[in-house]
Order: C-alpha cells, then structure tokens, then sequence
C-alpha cells in the first residue's frame, strides 16, 4: 500500500478451498476459523502494509497447530504466524492469501517454579500479563518494551526482541531456556526443545536456531524462560548532556560506578524531544533543552545503598562536567513520566505522517554520526531526523518521517544508510528483525556462507516452504 517493494505470489502454493475449511472446522471448532471481521489480522502494526489474508485460525493448543501445519503442508498452503501484531517490519501479516495463524488462544499454562525462577508459559500470553502475574511471586519478565500490553511472549521469541532492559538482563537467548516448537513438515511434527533447567549440556541447544527467526521455521507454542527477581528499590534520573562524546563517557561511568544496579541507559537527542513535544505536548523535566538526553535507571533491592550510590553518580556527573544538567525522579509518578517521555519518542512520530523507520546497531564511535550524516543528506526535504534508542546496547533508533511515503525520498536514504551501516561495522536491524521491510538489504554487512546456512536451515525445517513466505529467508 505504500509502495515499498513486494514480492510475487509464489505458484506453487495451494489456495484455501471449501474442503480445507471444513478441515480446520473439524481440527479447532467452527467458531475459530474466520473469514469475515479479520482486516485486522492483515494490517501490520505502522499501517505499511496490506495483505489480502482470506483466513484466520486460531488454535487452543500445540495438537491442534500440529493438525493444521500437516494439512498445510499437504496441500502447499502458506501459514503466518501472528501473536500481537506489534512487529515493525511487515513480517506478521499475510503477503497474498497466506492463512493467518494466531497463538491468542494458547494461553493457559502458566508454571513458575518460584525457587529456580524458571517460568513455563503458553507462547499466547501477553508480556505484560505475564509480568503481573509473576509479581505475586517477587519475579519480573526480564523484557519490557513499548508493546508489552499487545505483543505475546512467543512473538518475542519469534523476534528475539531487546527492549530497555537489555542492558541488565541480556536478550531472549540469555533467557530462553527451551522451547516447544511445532514444524511445518509431513507430520506437523512437535519438537520440545531444552528443558527447564538453567544448565543443561545434553544437546545442542537447538531452541537457538527459533530465536528471532521471524515465524519463518517453526510455531513457537510453549518457552521456558528465566525470570528476574522483581527489584524492590528503582531509581530514574534524566541527564542532560552536551555532546555525543559525553554520552559516551557517561555510558562507561554508570557502568563501572553503578554496575550491578544499573538496568537501563536510554538515549533522546534533541530533535525526539522536539518532537514528542510538538506531537504530544510533553516537555522534558529538564530546566534546559541539551542536545542529548539519557534516561537512566537502576533496580535493586536495598534502598538506602541505591539511593547513596545513585545521588553520588549523579553528583559526580555534574560536577565533573560530564552533564549539565539533571534530575532525579522523586515518585513513582515523576519515573513513569520520565519513561512515557521515553516511549513517546517512538508514539510522537506517528503525527508527522509517514516514518522511514530505522534500528540499527552501530559501535558507539559511529553511533550518532549517521544521523548528522542523514539530516545533512535530506536537508528540508524531510520533516525531521531523530534518534533515540538502546544507547547502552549500540542501538539506535533513527527515524526520518515526511508527510506522506515518497519514493524519491525513499531512494535518498535506501540503501545508502544501510550501506554506511554495514560499511562502519553495524548491522541493519538491531532487534526488529528483517520480516519484509528489510529482505532486500538482508545481505548487507553478511557473509555469504552464514546466508547459505539460513537457505539450508529453512529447507530443514520447512522443506516446502509454506511458512511466512516472501520475508527474510528466501523461498527453497
Ligand atoms: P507479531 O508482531 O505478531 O509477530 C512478529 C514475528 O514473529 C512475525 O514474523 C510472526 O510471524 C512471528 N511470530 C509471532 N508469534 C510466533 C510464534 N508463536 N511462533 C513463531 N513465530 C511467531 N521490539 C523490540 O525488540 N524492542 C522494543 O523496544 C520494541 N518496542 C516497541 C514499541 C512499540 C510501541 C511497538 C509497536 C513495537 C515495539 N517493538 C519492539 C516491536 C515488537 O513489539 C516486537 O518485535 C515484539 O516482540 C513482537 O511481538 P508480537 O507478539 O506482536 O509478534
């Protein structure tokens, strides 16, 4: 709908028939295959993309999306896999008449073992719900992201998302300790991947390979994942700083003086900051408007030590000219302003009309380079340039917006900006994956042989090729 490059639809593939309804009918119940009311199902998440999905099946169970991938497979039709459909790069939708699969309805079991603070959970649970329920317990998911009330445990997994903690608590692999997965092959077989244990060297650890891979070999149906004690002290400050090189430096300093408590180092350069006030009307806390500012958090729990080693970081940061200004949530109220301030930079933009979204991953020496290298490449062509993002993990998020899609405009930042990426030794896509927005850059700043490996991968998992189609992987 945007005029972004698209595929073809591939022949080989079956289309859905009366008989293949009745199958699904007969495998989930009537009331759980749609064909009317599901333009939802094929509208991604920035509104970019349309697909023109005929079917919605939503399984109850493992079984039940066992059943209906054999069937698919017998019959060559193509699946998506879609949980909250908050995935930024078109991967969650149908390209053509694909059957949209949803996990929503798998979502009952729920067992946490509270001593080990390993968690197995249906892969259809919300983030958020799942991070209420553990609080009973004194744990938290050790994932937070914007889309937590939307997005469901499985599609974290199937996008190996980062998130504003990641800095502490490492990514989906760090986390995910095993997982059930079911196969589009012959048999829908069901695969149960390492165990709930935090230490297991009896295989291969092959739940890996579905980490982040974008619902393109397999259905995540069940994870088993290591939660994190729920900090019972949490601290947030705003930061202002002068330059790059500072954030930099200040990076480093929270790092070794805050160390084990420090949970998030989140940066807003200026133009987000205009922006979220323009679009939204929230100012900063700060006093002054610097050209960068970082959020910064610490968890822990023992008050009175975070709250000493906290003020002192900070004291220290002013007086040594690192900030230039500061200031320290006082409430719980003034923390989540700061954090909606944060969320707000990736809100705001919807306002100006049409995004060119970037997540890249850059070493921090380049880090904030492109964005003065694109402000200067586009001039007043664009509406603005920003950049915020997962600073303290080398990613950035820069977005251009523009009031309506232009290709000449698109033409202007693709693949230039990707080539400079991959050319300083960053990847394209830092934690949204490559779904359809990015598959014609995929091979940017890769080998051949690592590309050649996911060819064979997906023939393995998926020898017809029926699963999420005409997004990162290519077709066998
Ligand atoms: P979907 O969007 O439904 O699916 C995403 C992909 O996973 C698709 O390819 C789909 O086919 C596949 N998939 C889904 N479920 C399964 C399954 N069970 N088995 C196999 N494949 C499956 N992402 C980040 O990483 N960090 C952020 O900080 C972040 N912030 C965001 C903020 C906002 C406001 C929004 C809208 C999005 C943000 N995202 C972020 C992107 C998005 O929320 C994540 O990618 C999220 O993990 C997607 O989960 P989902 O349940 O919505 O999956």
């Amino acid at each position: 709908s945007s005029g972004l490059p698209g595929p073809t639809r591939h022949a080989d593939f079956g289309s859905i028939e009366d008989s293949d309804l009745s199958t699904f009918e007969r495998i989930i119940g009537k009331d759980y295959v749609k064909t009317s009311d599901i333009e939802t199902f094929n509208k991604d998440w920035m509104g970019w993309y349309k697909g023109t999905g005929k079917c919605v099946l939503l399984p109850g169970s493992t079984d039940e999306v066992s059943a209906i991938l054999k069937h698919c497979y017998e019959r060559r039709l193509a699946v998506v896999p879609q949980s909250g459909n908050t995935g930024l790069v078109g991967a969650s939708i149908p390209v053509f008449d694909e059957i949209v699969l949803s996990l929503k309805r798998i979502n009952k079991h729920f067992d946490l073992d509270p001593s080990s603070g390993v968690l197995e959970v249906d892969a259809g649970f919300i983030l958020e719900e799942i991070d209420q329920k553990l609080a009973a317990d004194g744990y938290m998911v050790p994932l937070d992201l914007g889309s937590k009330a939307s997005c469901l445990i499985g599609g974290n997994v199937a996008t190996c998302a980062g998130g504003v903690r990641l800095l502490r608590y490492g990514s989906m692999h760090s986390n995910v300790l095993g997982l059930d997965v079911v196969l589009p092959d012959a048999s829908g077989s069901v695969l149960k991947l390492g165990a709930a244990l935090r230490k297991d060297n009896t295989s291969i650890h092959a739940h890996h390979v579905f980490i982040g891979s974008e619902g393109q070999l397999g259905i995540v149906t069940r994870v088993r994942l290591l939660v994190a004690p729920r900090p019972t002290s949490v601290h947030s400050a705003l930061l202002g700083l002068e330059s790059f090189d500072k954030v930099r430096q200040l990076l480093r300093a929270a790092k070794t003086d805050l160390s084990e408590i420090l949970s998030s180092f989140e940066l807003l350069d200026a133009e987000t900051m205009r922006c979220v006030k323009e679009n939204t009307g929230l100012s900063s806390a700060l006093s002054s408007q610097p050209p960068f500012t970082v959020l910064i958090e610490t968890s822990g729990s023992n008050s009175d030590h975070d709250t000493a080693k906290f003020e002192a970081f900070l004291e220290k940061c002013i007086e040594n000219g690192l900030a230039s200004d500061g200031v320290i949530a006082e409430s719980a109220t003034e923390a989540n302003y700061f954090w909606k301030l944060r969320e707000m930079a990736t809100l705001s933009l919807l306002k100006d009309g049409f995004i060119y979204k970037n997540d890249i991953s850059l070493p921090l020496e380049h880090f904030y380079k492109i964005t003065e290298v694109l402000r200067e490449r586009l001039g007043e062509d664009v509406i603005r340039v920003i950049c915020y993002g997962h600073v303290g993990d080398g990613n950035a998020h820069i977005n251009i917006t523009s009031k309506e899609y232009s290709q000449e405009l698109y033409d202007r930042i693709y693949p230039f900006l990707y080539e400079w990426v991959a050319n300083h030794g960053g990847s394209i896509s830092a934690e949204h994956g490559i779904g359809r927005l990015k598959k014609p850059y995929a091979h940017l700043g890769k080998e051949s042989t690592e590309l050649e490996l996911n060819t064979r991968l997906k023939h393995f998992f998926d020898p017809r090729g029926i699963l999420n189609p005409y997004k990162f992987f290519p077709k066998v």
